[in-house]
């Protein structure tokens, strides 16, 4: 039986989208070719790019609005460094609110002043900062929705007149947002949609073509955007299987219906990480993630046996990043309500054996 996989990423996919991407693998769309053997510049691939480009479009509902998605290489650690590629004229504003703000913060300050209106970084990022001030003349203001590591989520985004710039590697597609505050949303595949390899960039065409300096082709957005997301090879299996994970999730109910579980999910979880004497939340209660849960035990003497427990009940990837400890829950979109009750009992029959 598959396991309950609560991997941060590479993360749980559908299981009707990798019997799917198994089958591609062996004969895509019964050409009795595979997926990964045939030219991206075949008809059957220029599809599979169209529709995962349109799909991204379609459930942020993006469509006709002056936006492109474009699926690049080089992961959201690359997006750090072409943001401020492409948009860093002289000043830009960082929201840091963990490891990967962290990251960008660093890949933007080759290319101009950095801005950090606010930090958590002196409390392990265990909250978000709010009630910052973003100045008027900065390029863009850059911050993460979702905190992978630390176990936090911007709930509420801050009105600004700059472009706004967002990384949503590790919550793409898991909440209702007004997508279009949104000047450039890029999201690391491999935490939410589909395998690691191809990163979804949705720009709005506007906010580009305004710094002076000369940009490599690979790592302009403008290149990608006139090669219709194909200037070289692009990663066409990583490609293929997030474009099955969206039409998963658009036949579903799209975003609007996941919502609806992943609240459900985190509720589930969230309420007996507080209710358990053996349990304690890591960060602010009001910015919890609803992706990545993260907790310890109160009592760490109990750890070989919680760990002995859930690896027993069939749990995968239940240990936090290396750098926080504790525990991480990731619950993504394709992680079933089910997995977390299962966890929820692992947790309550430690309790009963222990108090
Ligand atoms: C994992 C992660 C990244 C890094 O993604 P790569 O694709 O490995 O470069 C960036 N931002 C966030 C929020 C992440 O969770």
């Amino acid at each position: 039986m598959k396991k309950h996989n609560f991997s941060a990423g590479p993360c749980i996919l559908p299981q009707e989208v990798l019997q799917k991407a198994s089958d591609a693998i062996l004969n895509f769309n019964n050409d009795d070719l595979s997926l990964i053997e045939i030219s991206h510049r075949s008809k059957s691939f220029v599809a599979v790019m169209d529709k995962a480009r349109s799909l991204a479009l379609e459930l942020l509902g993006l469509e006709n609005k002056g936006y492109k998605a474009l699926f690049l290489h080089g992961g959201a650690s690359l997006e750090f460094l072409m943001v401020a590629y492409n948009l860093l004229h002289k000043k830009a504003a960082y929201l840091n609110t963990g490891t990967w703000s962290d990251k960008a913060i660093k890949e933007a300050k080759a290319f101009g002043e950095v801005i950090e209106v606010g930090s958590s970084k002196d409390k392990g990022y265990a909250y978000i900062p709010k009630g910052f001030t973003i100045p008027a003349d900065a390029d863009y203001f850059h911050c993460t929705s979702n905190n992978t590591v630390a176990g936090t989520q911007i709930k509420e985004f801050p009105k600004t007149d700059v472009p706004l710039i967002c990384d949503m590697s590790s919550d793409i597609f898991s909440r209702q947002l007004d997508f279009e505050k949104f000047d450039l949303i890029y999201a690391g595949a491999q935490k939410n949609m589909g395998p690691a390899g191809t990163t979804l960039v949705v720009v709005k065409e506007e906010i580009l073509g305004k710094v002076e300096r000369h940009i490599p082709s690979m790592l302009s957005y403008q290149t990608h955007i006139e090669k219709d997301s194909m200037f070289n090879t692009p990663a066409v299996f990583p490609v293929y299987v997030s474009m099955l994970t969206m039409q998963w999730l658009k036949d579903l109910g799209g975003i609007q219906f996941i919502e609806e579980v992943n609240t459900k999910k985190a509720a589930l979880l969230y309420d007996e990480i507080d209710r358990n004497p053996l349990f304690k939340g890591i960060v602010a209660k009001e910015d919890r993630s609803t992706m990545n849960a993260t907790f310890n035990l109160t009592d760490d003497s109990l750890k070989k046996t919680f760990d002995k427990m859930w690896t027993a009940a069939g749990i995968n990837g239940l240990n936090g990043h290396r750098s926080v400890g504790g525990y991480r829950a990731s619950m993504y979109n394709a992680l079933p309500l089910y997995s977390v009750q299962v966890l929820v009992d692992v947790m309550q029959t430690l309790e009963k054996s222990h108090l």
